[in-house]
């Protein structure tokens, strides 16, 4: 018989994910434009309780709910000290009915990792690491300001590979200004020699508000050409086909059955609730974001607040935003738009509706079809951009 854990309730439950986002870093990259601060640690203790009394006071309108993923990003997650750790993840569990076999992930930065912290990550139960490495060329890692060498990713790989995780992402950033072919097929290499099961490799992109975006503009700093991110593009896929790794996701490979459960679950639109500053949740179509601010979201938190009062923006997706959302994220897939799903969820034929544009996309090597779906083919996925473009024009017509 399954013992309930407190709040745990019988009859039937529907999945649900949690993300928490944690925003400290030690210090900031100049390519970031995700949520995060640093040197603001006098802030972290109020934090923690704030992210504890949202996680309280969203349970109870989930309580129906089980949890199968939860996710812990940022910022660096790992950047936290072990004890608030544990009160945010209690908090969890104390309010939150939790999947027998759910996934439990981190994101850590490899300066951070030692033995205390993953000592902690087993007692809680994480089961999946991903390590933002990067690379794992000492220029590289200095161009994009990371805290880390070449010599510290290694160390915490090797941390990792004997500890009892087995389930490990590694992120690698390719088109970085002035990177070589050679020194991404070195970093490339360098993950294969860990067999880890996963690997997700970024194209950097120049992101207004970013230091790199304002240096570029500066002409401080360059874009790599065209001809070089294809031929990054193009060695990827040889190198991890021919290691057995499959891209899932434009920007993820995995080795069989070891996909993120979690980013697949937003890949397909599933219900997730976010906490924690400029976190987003979406639940059946209801697209909800918290306010970014770090000290607003606290001082929000400290009064007596219903979950509402957290959000920036609250939106119901209409049906032209369901479908263009359903394309672009399913095209970002290996497996594509599955047309019988598509005409299921929107009542329209799919090969119908988007025929004219179908056809040139294919005639232009972009897409695969047949008659079950389409995909993007390896063209495709470098001109992603453009052709989610196309779908959004087509279906705001
Ligand atoms: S460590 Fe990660 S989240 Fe923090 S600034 Fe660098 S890229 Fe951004």
């Amino acid at each position: 018989m399954k013992i309930l854990k407190k709040n745990q309730i019988s009859g039937p439950h529907k999945d649900l994910s949690i993300y928490i986002h944690i925003p400290f870093c030690e210090k900031i990259c100049p390519y970031c434009d995700f949520n995060k601060y640093s040197k603001v640690d006098e802030l972290i203790p109020d934090f923690t309780q704030s992210l504890i009394k949202e996680i309280q006071i969203n349970s109870k309108e989930f309580k129906n709910s089980k949890i199968v993923t939860i996710s812990l990003g940022g910022g660096t997650p790992s950047y936290i000290n072990n004890q608030d750790l544990i009160s945010v993840f209690d908090s969890i569990k104390n309010n939150y009915y939790l999947d027998d076999e759910f996934e439990f992930s981190i994101e850590i930065n490899p300066a951070d990792l030692d033995d205390s912290k993953l000592e902690l990550y087993e007692e809680i139960g994480i089961n999946r690491v991903s390590v933002g490495g990067q690379s794992f060329d000492n220029k590289i890692l200095k161009k994009l300001g990371r805290n880390h060498d070449s010599e510290i990713l290694i160390k915490s790989l090797e941390l990792l590979s004997n500890s009892y995780i087995d389930n490990i992402n590694l992120d690698l950033i390719f088109g970085v200004p002035s990177q070589t072919l050679t020194q991404w097929e070195n970093s490339l290499k360098m993950f294969l020699n860990f067999s880890f099961p996963h690997l997700s490799t970024y194209l950097l992109t120049f992101e207004p508000k970013t230091k790199f975006y304002k240096d570029l503009n500066q002409r401080r700093i360059f874009e790599p050409k065209e001809n070089e991110i294809i031929n990054m593009f193009n060695l990827t896929k040889e190198i991890l086909n021919n290691n057995n790794y499959s891209q899932y996701e434009i920007s993820n490979w995995a080795k069989k059955d070891r996909e993120s459960i979690h980013n697949l679950r937003y890949w397909n639109s599933e219900n997730y609730l976010g906490f924690g500053p400029g976190s987003s949740s979406h639940i059946d179509g209801r697209r909800m974001k918290n306010i970014s601010s770090l000290k607003k979201y606290i001082q929000l938190c400290k009064n007596k607040i219903n979950p509402d009062e957290l959000y920036s923006e609250i939106s119901t997706m209409t049906e032209e935003e369901k479908m263009i959302e359903y394309v672009m994220l399913n095209l970002r897939l290996k497996k594509g738009i599955e047309h019988e799903d598509f005409q299921r969820k929107f009542d329209n034929v799919f090969t119908l509706k988007f025929r004219d544009m179908l056809e040139e996309l294919n005639n232009n090597f972009l897409i695969k079809s047949n008659s079950k779906s389409t995909s993007l083919t390896n063209k495709g996925k470098l001109l992603s951009d453009y052709i989610f473009s196309k779908f959004t024009e087509e279906i705001s017509l």
